[in-house]
């Protein structure tokens, strides 16, 4: 149900459990953020961003099986940090600028209210797993670095190489023709190799009972500085949870997203009943109004790429992309599918 109810009815839902709780219902929270929606899914939702088609799968099949949502879409994003031929992710990621894959995740789990992160980790293939250990096993959020690497050790990860044959040439390539004043000898090469790839994989979950998760995994941007930590590894920006209200996240230009603190504003819109896709609209516009002027071209349009992707408590969902001919990965209704993204701007033909 891609935001299947009309907003009167999403209001009017959560207004009549607002009554029910002054009637004695549920205990009043003083602290609580005010919280709109109230019905659970009463199905299992989850949305990935286009390369988790096959996490969506896996994380669906595991929440029709009762499996927590924060457990499955771990499982479902492991595949991806675990294959090789993904250069965004995890195991084969695309190194930083001296050829060191430093990797990047967070997640949350809405019923428990916990978070837990990971940033610049090196030599461990399964960032988000470590991140969930974060979560369940400290008094900590984010662990970065050594730090993370030594965690992650102690519970048994097993450090490995993690540049592939595959992302090492392309570094390399990257290496040999990133300018014309350095001492690397230029190699003929394909266009692509010099625009600089970008990936990560999304994934927020919502089952049946209306319990959220969501996590972020990613090798991070392409040939950034040693100790660049993006957007997937900040709770609030890669990724968000409550699980009164949603789940977002993102992929794309990270530095983008971090300003505008684009998953919790996404989670914040959806509160105020804004349906998902309508919500990761409404953040792409926030981080355009942040951006600053370098990053634009003649016509304003930003320069990068970023995609939001959101969940809500009643099984909607929807994403988001700055530019036109992106897609995003669902799984409802037992089975998967790739959907087109809403966009902002339509995205030019090479050339034009
Ligand atoms: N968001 C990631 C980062 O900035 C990169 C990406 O999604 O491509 O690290």
């Amino acid at each position: 149900m891609s935001d299947l109810l009309t907003r009167r009815d999403f209001v009017g839902a959560a207004t009549g459990m607002a009554a029910g709780a002054v009637l004695g219902a549920a205990p009043a929270r003083r602290t609580a953020a005010p919280a709109i929606l109230v019905r659970p899914a009463g199905r299992n939702v989850v949305v990935a961003s286009s390369n988790g088609l096959r996490a969506v799968e896996r994380a669906g099949r595991l929440l029709a099986q009762g499996v927590d949502p924060l457990e499955a879409g771990i499982d479902g994003v492991k595949i991806q940090e675990l294959d090789p031929e993904d250069t965004s992710v995890g195991y084969g990621g695309l190194p930083n600028e001296e050829g060191v894959v430093q990797l990047d995740a967070s997640c949350m789990h809405g019923p428990t209210k916990r978070a837990g992160a990971v940033a610049a980790l090196e030599g461990i293939k399964t960032p988000s797993e470590v991140a969930k250990y974060v979560l369940w096993y400290t008094n900590h959020i984010l662990l970065v670095g050594e730090g993370a690497k030594r965690f992650a050790l102690s519970y048994g990860f097993k450090e490995e190489n993690l540049l592939t044959d595959k992302a090492r040439e392309i570094w390399l390539r990257w290496r040999a023709n990133r300018g014309a004043a350095d001492d690397w000898l230029d190699v003929p090469e394909d266009a692509n190799l010099v625009v600089r790839p970008t990936g990560t994989i999304n994934c927020n979950l919502v089952n049946a009972k209306g319990e959220i998760s969501s996590v972020t995994t990613t090798s991070g941007l392409a040939w950034k500085i040693p100790g660049r930590v993006g957007d997937s590894a900040l709770v609030g920006a890669g990724q968000y949870t409550d699980n009164d209200v949603g789940a977002a996240g993102s992929t794309g230009r990270g530095e983008s997203n971090i300003k505008v603190c684009g998953a919790f504003l996404t989670v914040e819109s959806m509160r105020r009943g804004i349906k998902p896709t309508d919500a990761c609209l409404e953040t792409l516009k926030r981080v355009i109004t942040m951006t600053e002027p370098r990053l634009l071209d003649e016509q304003g349009r930003p320069r990068f790429g970023l995609t939001f992707y959101a969940v809500n408590k009643i099984g909607e969902y929807g994403s988001a992309s700055l530019f036109s001919g992106d897609r995003y990965a669902v799984w409802e209704e037992d089975r998967a599918a790739l959907r087109d993204c809403a966009y902002l701007y339509q995205r030019r033909r090479r050339g034009s």
